[in-house]
């Protein structure tokens, strides 16, 4: 695949994966009053490298930033929720078991790897310790809005034709609506700030599922989502060279 880091996401530290005993008791968002050791948050900061940014607490435990990676003019970007372990070890999104069943999705759906960016709702991950494991945590509405600055730079940079969102938290980011449900709008399309936008599960739905049948029938909507996305970003390509 002819991929590139659109955002410097690898210039960024070289700190050693986060463990669960850098954890503090600070709270996510740091207040004026706040204790001495909580992270920097600066809500207002307009950052132009990814690793520098601290508009939300969430760079405090993670390994580093994750951005988006794909061509850059895709006309299918897939949006996620945020990274997961791996993914904040190796500094690329969709590694480890969810990737390889998007791959599996993508390839199933007939859509080739080069149409499609991959990224993240929020490029940080976010975790709380179990034991010595670092267990996934849902990122905070303020958190998604936080981020909302590095997916809009994501849009206007590669100029997808179709977004897919995977998740509710993919979903809430797109829209830019907190109340958005991805149970209602599972298989339809959306439209969204003149793109199409493909509501489907989150991979790790699809691996995670307490029984089979749900697994089998998140899976199958993720490839219906990506067959879908195909279709549309086609039909669109071949409208604008009729034009
Ligand atoms: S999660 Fe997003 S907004 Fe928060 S610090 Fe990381 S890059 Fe910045």
């Amino acid at each position: 695949m002819c991929s590139a880091h659109i955002f410097d996401a690898n210039v960024m530290s070289t700190r050693k994966p986060a463990t669960p005993s850098d954890a503090t008791d600070a709270p996510a968002d740091a207040p004026a009053d706040a204790p001495a050791d909580a992270p920097a948050v600066e809500r207002e900061q307009q950052p132009t490298r990814l690793g520098d940014c601290r508009r939300c607490a969430l760079w405090s435990k993670a390994t580093q930033a994750v951005g988006g990676i794909g061509p850059k003019h895709a006309p299918i970007m897939m949006v996620g929720e945020q990274p997961g372990d791996k993914e904040d070890q190796q500094g690329k999104p969709f590694v480890g078991p969810a990737g390889q069943l998007l791959d599996d999705a993508l390839q199933e759906a007939g859509v080739a790897r080069r149409d499609v960016y991959v990224t993240n709702a929020v490029k940080h991950f976010k975790w709380e310790p179990r034991g010595k494991r670092r267990m996934h945590k849902t990122p905070a509405q303020r958190e998604i809005d936080a981020c909302r600055y590095w997916l809009e730079r994501e849009l206007a940079s590669v100029g997808p034709r179709v977004i897919v969102a995977l998740g509710a938290t993919a979903l809430k980011a797109i829209l830019e609506d907190r109340a958005a449900r991805l149970q209602a709008v599972v298989g339809k399309v959306l439209e969204h700030g003149g793109r199409h936008v493909v509501p489907t599960y989150h991979p790790s739905f699809a691996l995670r599922a307490p029984d089979e049948a749900t697994r089998q029938r998140a899976y199958a909507a993720i490839v219906a989502a990506l067959r879908k996305a195909g279709t549309l970003a086609q039909r669109d390509a071949s409208r604008e060279r009729d034009e």
